[in-house]
């Protein structure tokens, strides 16, 4: 007998109609004889309308009572199921974070797993129910309620799956799995059936938006398989899991764009010691992630430094450089926010050169010009002017070839 968790998001439960779909697809699924644990989200939307609601009686609500409010969507969806499958003469018990024991430290609205006690949820599995979860949601040490954060009930599924050592954690949501690119840009993008854990953090990192990127992080050191799939077909999806060596043969897994970023540019900064050390120390002391930095060549002992931050961010970290600027003698400092970073994924990275080169002279070609460029050991990514990051993504999948599962195969 297998143990399987289902975690739905919430535009597989948006309706009375989609709450009754899943409840077959879980009975179906306890039908074959696997013991089922499913993980909710709220019914889609209904987090916004409450983030809303809240924030048109506070300008800074605290943010225990922002928990407080957040984990009620999720609490309707498990309550609504669990009926659901009532209906179909199934046995089915719907659980809080609180009743299932989800752990966690005491960060309001960003708290982290700490443990989960699952000895509720098995005795409820043992008696042959089918145990549905509140995503989304923990408890503390005080048993303050907590949220994960944004898009967390990915995390819970993943973190339940550990913990019950359940035999996949199935992600269910509006899209067949994950794609060589975003579909809605390249119509001919195909499913990619396996990916690497660390692909599909580099892709989730990097823009594509099907898992969050902790629970990516959380299967992979705990060695949780995923499958991203679509509650809407029977198709199977995309897995998520750990290496093997074919997964090295593909050079480019897939593209992707983000446009989350914004590039500050500091000009005529004075080219000596200890400079760049004072402007990024600043900045991560006030907590804001830099991502592409480039510096210029400098004329006459006075230089251009770039970088990227949070396009959310960007309006704070100006405040910081204003702040320091004097002492600095920094004059001048522009910002950009529109533009794109766009990026190719792959294993083959590792262990194969050419990528980079292939990937400047297609964006050459069609006259795209690269305003920044990072790597990594898997990820190579450029900053261009967002207007074209549409046509970057379709020329990149284009050069990469990776239509109808052409992926870029090693020689
Ligand atoms: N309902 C929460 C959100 O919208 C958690 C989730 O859906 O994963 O962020
Ligand atoms: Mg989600």
């Amino acid at each position: 007998m297998a143990l399987v968790v289902q975690k739905y998001g919430g535009t597989s439960i948006g309706s009375v109609e989609r709450v009754r779909a899943v409840a077959e697809r879980v009975v179906e699924t306890q039908k074959k004889g696997n013991k089922v644990v499913v993980v909710l989200s709220a019914m889609s939307g209904e987090t916004d309308k409450l983030i809303n609601l809240a924030y048109q009686i506070a300008k800074y609500p605290k943010e225990r009572e922002l928990d407080m409010l957040m984990s009620t969507g999720e609490q309707v969806s498990i309550a609504l199921l669990s009926m659901a499958i009532h209906e179909l003469g199934y046995e089915a018990r719907s659980m809080t974070g609180h009743q299932a024991r989800i752990l966690t430290n005491s960060e309001h609205t960003k708290a982290k797993i700490l443990a989960i006690e699952n000895k509720y949820i098995v005795k409820e599995l043992d008696k042959g129910k089918v145990v549905i979860i509140a995503g989304f949601q923990g408890i503390d040490d005080r048993g303050e309620i907590t949220t994960l954060g944004r898009g967390g009930s990915d995390l819970s599924g993943v973190a339940l799956a550990a913990s019950l050592k359940a035999d996949i954690c199935e992600i269910y949501t509006d899209v067949e799995g994950v794609f060589t690119a975003d579909p809605n840009i390249v119509p001919e993008a195909t499913k990619i059936p396996t990916i690497s854990y660390d692909e599909m953090l580099e892709l989730a990192g990097l823009g594509a938006k099907v898992l969050q990127t902790r629970s990516v992080e959380f299967a992979k050191r705990y060695g949780v398989t995923i499958h991203v799939r679509s509650s809407f077909s029977n198709e199977e999806g995309t897995l998520v899991t750990g290496e093997d060596e074919k997964m090295e043969g593909v050079l480019v897994r897939g593209v992707t764009c983000s446009k989350n970023e914004a590039k500050i540019t500091i000009l005529k900064v004075p080219d000596k010691p200890g400079i760049a050390a004072k402007i990024f120390s600043k900045i991560s002391q006030a907590n804001i992630m830099v991502d592409m930095i480039v510096q210029n060549i400098s004329e006459k002992g006075i230089t251009d430094i770039s970088f990227t931050v949070p396009k959310i961010e960007s309006a704070r970290a100006m405040e910081v450089i204003k702040s320091v600027a004097d002492e600095l003698g920094i004059k001048d400092i522009k910002i950009d926010d529109k533009i794109a970073k766009l990026s190719a994924v792959g294993l083959g990275m590792r262990s194969h050169t050419g990528i980079a080169s292939k990937m400047f002279s297609a964006l050459a070609d069609v006259g795209i010009n690269i305003l920044m460029i990072s790597t990594s050991e898997i990820a190579i990514s450029c900053a261009i002017d967002a207007k074209f990051s549409e046509l970057g993504v379709r020329i990149l999948h284009e050069v990469f070839e990776l239509g109808q599962g052409k992926e870029t195969l090693l020689a």
